[in-house]
């Protein structure tokens, strides 16, 4: 997800108005808070600005301990990224940069108050009419000389704010990276569950998918214990990882597909009406038949999988749990009419009755 795309002159400017508002609303200068206050004033993170304009209703000066929570909640899921290692590298990095823009500009100011001074003093002299050619020489030259230097700091102050801004934009491409990652699953290199669900509330806060029919598809591997207790875990690993290519392989552009728990996928395909949601889960679990699992060492093949699918197709609002509630309980009637087949859910589908199956400790 590409969050910071501003040019150079916008990205100097919210620079600034990030500052100002760190000052206005009591935040320490550090780089959680700068990074929300950041996606706040860029105007970047909808639900990210909600929740502060909220926290602004309450009182006008931000805790260390709010921004801390809009941060982990809004922007880096603080179970997937090492935060500590990357707070750590970032603080120093913003440290520096406040640190040389503070010492440079006090530098120019320090300059500007002499200059102050001898203007001052010259035109006290000129009211007492006491300026003798010498005094006026010397008052002059004074003048100009911290003229010079004031020019020199200023200009320092121009080539230290470009330096800066390349590592402004250093930071900000640290934080796309970070943020990239935590929305990928490792293994698969496909969307995680938070990737998945980031994305489809994406779709719908651009309003694209609101109020068209749109299929969620909940897919998990059948018996898929015994491909790791028959053949041992780095197969069973491969075969996850043959499943997402598949998905991936047999949808168009525009579906969303995520790995959401251990050995469970979802699909989500816009402008997708039932049957067609059918189509396509009948589909994949096709292709994900035709996977060939292989013996690495002799190249033989050692075993196929199955899968079993559940489906719900609906017009959507700006909600969607239900959705996802619906299709895992078709899921789970899939599973429990014998494997291996699509379910549609329809109002007539069972509740879940077993919680273990949806409560899975394999959430990736
Ligand atoms: P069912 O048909 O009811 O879905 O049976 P199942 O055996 O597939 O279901 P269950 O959820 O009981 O087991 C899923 C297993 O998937 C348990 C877990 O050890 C395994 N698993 C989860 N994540 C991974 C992974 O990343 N790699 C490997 N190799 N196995 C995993
Ligand atoms: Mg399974
Ligand atoms: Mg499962």
């Amino acid at each position: 997800m590409l969050r910071y795309i501003e040019s150079k002159p916008a990205s100097a400017e919210i620079f600034r108005m990030v500052i100002q508002k760190m000052a206005d609303w009591g935040c320490a200068f550090t780089p959680v808070h700068y990074t929300v206050v950041y996606e706040y004033v860029a105007g970047i993170n909808p639900p990210l600005i909600e929740s502060v304009n909220e926290l602004l209703k309450k009182s006008p000066i931000l805790s260390g301990e709010d921004l801390e929570k809009v941060f982990v909640k809004f922007i880096v899921p603080d179970y997937v990224l090492p935060l500590n290692d990357y707070r750590g590298t970032l603080a120093k990095q913003l440290q520096t940069i406040l640190q040389n823009l503070s010492s440079t500009t006090t530098q120019t100011a320090q300059e500007a108050e002499r200059v102050r001074n001898g203007m001052e003093s010259y035109s006290h002299s000129l009211k007492e009419e006491s300026l003798d050619e010498k005094t006026f020489r010397t008052l002059v030259d004074a003048v100009l000389k911290d003229t010079l230097s004031i020019r020199e700091s200023s200009s320092t102050l121009n080539s230290e704010l470009v330096k800066n801004q390349k590592k402004i934009d250093l930071l900000q491409d640290e934080l796309r990276i970070a943020r990239a990652e935590a929305m990928v699953d490792p293994l698969t290199g496909i969307l995680n569950r938070r990737g998945f669900l980031g994305k489809v509330n994406d779709l719908l806060l651009d309003g694209k998918v609101v109020g068209k029919p749109c299929a969620l598809l909940m897919i998990d591997i059948d018996h898929f214990k015994k491909i790791n207790d028959s053949y041992g875990h780095i197969i069973g690993d491969k075969a996850i990882v043959a499943v997402s290519k598949v998905l991936r392989g047999s949808v168009s552009e525009g579906v969303v597909v995520g790995r959401v728990g251990g050995e469970e996928f979802a699909v989500f395909s816009p402008q997708t009406n039932a049957e067609e949601g059918v189509a396509l889960g009948e589909r994949l679990r096709q292709n994900i038949m035709k996977i060939e699992i292989m013996n690495p060492s002799t190249r033989q093949k050692i075993s196929t999988m199955t899968v079993s699918v559940g489906v719900h197709s609906t017009k959507l609002g700006r909600e969607w749990e239900e959705m996802f509630e619906r299709s895992d309980k078709a899921l789970y009637a899939s599973k429990s009419s014998g494997r291996n087949r699509v379910t549609l859910w329809t109002p007539q589908t069972p509740d879940i009755k077993e919680p273990s199956r949806k409560s899975s400790s394999n959430e990736v």
